[in-house]
């Protein structure tokens, strides 16, 4: 490596020529040096390429084609050892700025340097010939350019030589042509004068033929003018022209058309004549409005037909135009009158119909208002007749009475009434003559009103009968009325014989009077109610016991006298009855004057009116006070002797007891059966004593409710095995749906049960069944007790369940009437229901049902 850095290596080295030393290392050809002509050659002044590869030094972009030409003399050179000149070839190198690349001419001599036989450098001379191959490349153009130009020369003078002969031939035929020429010229002399001639004879006939078509123009009636020339120049217009323009001659001749009738720039006709000029060809326009300005400036529109002939020159050009226009002016105007007309009928044709129209409906409402007029009259007689029959219905009299006069007419049965005869003539004096004196002010008063105010009069008084001396009440209603152009101004009305109606009602006072001064003077409370519940009369025995006046006890003033323990109750009762217009008892404490609540029993049997209407009450009500002390004394009675007969009782019924086991115990069986009777009949006695006990409970207040839930079909059960110990005579079957349980106080319904299923076995033969049902109903629990026996009358099916009460025919069973009663309260107490259907002989079917 110290060779290359040898001061002789280096002064042979940087010569003018542009060298690179390459190792001999394909493919990377390391560049091991180069020279300041290499760098400026290559574009690598500024760069240091030394210890790069070749490729990485100057990259082979896109693979140019020079690279292989490269390459290849390379690998040659080292392969051959031999020096390789490359042929011009392209290859791009770097830019001086290293920018871009520049695409450069190359010619290379590479040369071998080997130490051994194998090359260990290539020592490469790389000239960079672009320019040269350019200004070659360039000077190879010029050349081209200039033979190709010296070809063409050669070309053009050949051409030119061929033409200058043609010229020559030319020129021959020329001179030739030229004498033809001027023979030809001689020729055509001589038939110029000839046609010179013909067109002068021509020229003549045309003039001629103008002014004929000048006169025939001037002496037609149809308007006509002739336009010269496309500027329209009016060279003749006859006199109905002239009239249709409404010119004279010097107005118009010589002058342009749309100078005459500048109002024609605007309308279609300048460009229709212009049209004529080029096309040659005739225009006709029928009916075609035109509007002409008069001399006084105002414009007149007229309609016309009109037709623009053209008229050629000796050439076949159109040298004016012959305008004819018919003057339709008037025929359209007639037509348009006609048109309104049309239309003027059309409408008053259409006016006639809606006028038709009108009196059809005129007709179909006169049709309609006739029938209504029909109907009416119908009505009208129907009012009549039905006015008749009411009259004779009513046992009416009617009658009129003239004003004026004072004239009655009087149909025969108010005559019948006044017991005048049926032919009499009868005057206002005869009527007046009648009547007791005193009720004559009162009928002149009605007059009066009558007369004055013409007010309706309706008047009652009585009369003595003419005919029969006997005193008649009458009625006499009516009213006055106006005269007419038929009749004078008059009364009319009706007359009635209301004798009996005044006499019943005088009978109907007398008998409320009576029944007013009984209701006063009794000591039963009586109280009357009006349909609408509201109280209307108390007699003088309930002001004295309340000591309030009737005005304070009217409306509800008397419920609020009531105890408060029986208010509900009681007001319940009157409110219930009151809805079903139904009878009721009821019983309740009032407050006295004193301060003290006294016992009433009320009863009240509901009124009706003569029609059947419901009209309230009349109530009655005693005083059961002391009725109630005794009973209250009766019941505490029954109570204590009960209590003092439950005591020996429990003794006797232990004792039994004692004996009982005592003789099971010997065996003794006849003193067992005995004593078991004896047990029984203790049992149904306790029994007793504790229904009267539970009854003085009740009264007091003193049986309490306690609710469990329980199973009600559990409960049955139990309560039949219990009464089958004691009774072996009937049989008793459950029929249970489902199983139920209920919020109720369980011993107080097993009581229920008890006294039901008692009775049953009570009231029935010996050998019947009795059927126990339970199931639920729409929310309740329902139970039956069905028995084969005596039954009930329905009569008294209502009234088993009060206190004490027994059926009539049933002496022959011991009891005292407490269980129903007993047991209703309980179901009560319990919101349930407890009734029963019974046929007597057949047996009865108790119930009871109970919410759920
Ligand atoms: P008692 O049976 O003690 O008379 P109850 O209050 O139990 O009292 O019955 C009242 C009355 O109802 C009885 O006296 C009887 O007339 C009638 N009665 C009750 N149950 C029946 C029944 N199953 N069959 C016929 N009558 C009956």
């Amino acid at each position: 490596m110290i060779f290359f850095n040898h001061p002789l290596f280096l002064a042979l080295f940087n010569t003018s020529a542009p060298r690179i030393i390459l190792q001999a290392n394909a493919p990377h050809f390391t560049i091991i040096t180069y020279n300041e002509a290499y760098e400026k050659a290559t574009n690598t002044t500024g760069r240091n390429v030394k210890g790069l590869g070749l490729w990485e030094a100057y990259p082979n972009n896109d693979q140019q084609s020079g690279g292989d030409i490269l390459l290849n003399g390379l690998m040659e050179a080292l392969n051959s050892n031999k020096i390789i000149k490359l042929p011009p070839f392209q290859y791009s190198i770097p830019s001086v700025d290293q920018l871009t690349t520049e695409l450069n001419w190359w010619q290379l001599e590479i040369e071998p340097i080997s130490t051994q036989n194998k090359p260990d450098y290539l020592l490469t001379t790389t000239y960079n010939i672009t320019e040269k191959v350019l200004a070659a490349k360039t000077l190879d153009n010029f050349v081209k350019r200039e033979s190709l130009l010296s070809q063409e020369l050669a070309k053009s003078y050949e051409e030119l030589a061929s033409s200058n002969e043609e010229l020559q031939a030319s020129m021959e035929e020329l001179m030739a042509s030229n004498e033809a020429l001027y023979e030809s010229r001689q020729e055509l002399k001589t038939v110029n004068d000839l046609l010179e001639g013909r067109i002068y004879e021509r020229t003549q006939a045309l003039d001629d033929n103008r002014k004929r078509l000048h006169n025939m123009i001037m002496t037609t009636p149809v308007a006509m003018t002739i336009l010269k020339g496309p500027e329209l120049i009016i060279e003749l217009a006859n006199e109905p022209m002239l009239h249709i323009w409404q010119r004279i001659q010097a107005q118009v001749i010589g002058n342009r058309l749309i100078d005459v009738f500048p109002e024609l720039v605007d309308q279609p006709f300048p460009k229709l004549l212009t049209d004529v000029f080029k096309t040659r060809k005739r225009i006709a326009i029928p009916k075609i409005a035109v509007d002409i300005s008069q001399l006084d400036g105002d414009n007149k529109r007229i309609y016309v037909n009109f037709c623009y002939d053209p008229i050629f020159d000796s050439n076949g050009q159109v040298e004016c135009i012959l305008a004819t226009v018919i003057d339709i002016t008037s025929e359209i105007e007639n037509l348009e009158r006609l048109e309104q007309s049309k239309a003027e009928l059309q409408a008053t044709i259409e006016e006639l119909a809606a006028t038709n129209e009108e009196l059809a409906t005129t007709n179909e409402e006169l049709q309609e208002a006739q029938e209504n007029l029909m109907l009416r009259n119908e009505v009208l007689s129907e009012t009549e007749e039905s006015l008749r029959l009411a009259v004779e219905a009513g046992n009416l009299g009617t009658y009129s009475v003239t004003l004026g006069t004072g004239k009655f007419q009087m149909s025969g049965r108010a005559r019948e009434f006044w017991g005048f005869s049926q032919t009499a003539e009868i005057n206002w004096g005869d009527v007046i003559a009648n009547v007791e004196p005193e009720y004559l002010p009162l009928i002149e008063k009605a007059r009066i009103n009558a007369l004055e105010h013409h007010l309706p009069f309706d008047v009652r008084y009585p009369i003595t009968q003419l005919s029969t001396g006997a005193r008649k009440w009458i009625r006499v209603s009516g009213r006055s009325l106006a005269a007419t152009p038929e009749k004078s101004a008059r009364f009319l009305g009706v007359i009635m014989d209301i004798t009996a109606e005044v006499e019943y009602r005088k009978s109907l006072e007398e008998s409320e009077e009576r029944f007013r001064t009984m209701a006063e003077n009794t000591d039963v409370m009586i109280a009357v109610g009006d349909e609408s519940s509201n109280a209307i009369y108390f007699n003088k025995a309930w002001t004295v016991l309340t000591g309030r006046s009737m005005e304070s006890l009217l409306e509800f003033g008397w419920a609020d006298l009531i105890h408060p323990e029986d208010r509900d109750r009681y007001v319940d009762i009157y409110l219930t009855a009151f809805k079903a217009q139904a009878a009721f008892t009821g019983e309740f404490r009032i407050l006295d004057h004193t301060g003290d609540y006294r016992w009433l029993l009320a009863k009240a049997p509901p009124r009706f009116h003569t029609d059947g209407s419901f009209a309230g009450y009349i109530s009655s009500c005693v005083d059961i006070t002391e009725l109630k002390k005794d009973e209250q004394r009766k019941n505490d009675f029954i109570g204590m002797v009960s209590h003092e007969l439950k005591t020996p009782l429990t003794a006797i019924n232990g004792f039994v007891q004692v004996l009982q086991m005592k003789a099971e115990h010997t065996k003794d069986s006849f003193a067992s059966t005995a004593l078991n009777k004896a047990y029984n009949q203790i049992k149904k006695m306790t029994n007793m004593i504790n229904g009267f006990l539970d009854v003085t409970r009740l009264e007091s207040g003193k049986i309490l409710i306690f609710k469990n839930l329980f199973q009600l079909d559990e409960l049955l059960k139990e309560m039949i095995e219990e009464i089958d110990v004691i009774q072996s005579t009937h049989h008793i079957s459950l029929q249970v749906e489902e199983s139920i349980t209920i919020n109720a106080d369980r011993d107080k319904i097993s009581s229920v049960i008890n006294n039901l299923l008692s009775n049953a076995v009570k009231y029935s033969p010996a050998g019947k069944n009795i059927e126990i049902s339970c199931k639920t109903l729409n929310g309740f629990a329902q139970v039956s007790i069905k028995d084969q026996g005596i039954g009930i009358d329905h009569q008294e099916i209502e009234k088993l369940f009060g206190r004490y009460y027994r059926a009539v025919d049933n002496h022959t069973f011991s009891g005292f009437g407490i269980g129903l009663y007993l047991s209703a309260e309980i179901i009560n107490q319990h919101h349930g229901k407890i009734w029963a259907e019974s046929e007597i002989g057949k047996g009865s079917t108790f119930y009871f049902s109970l919410p759920l």
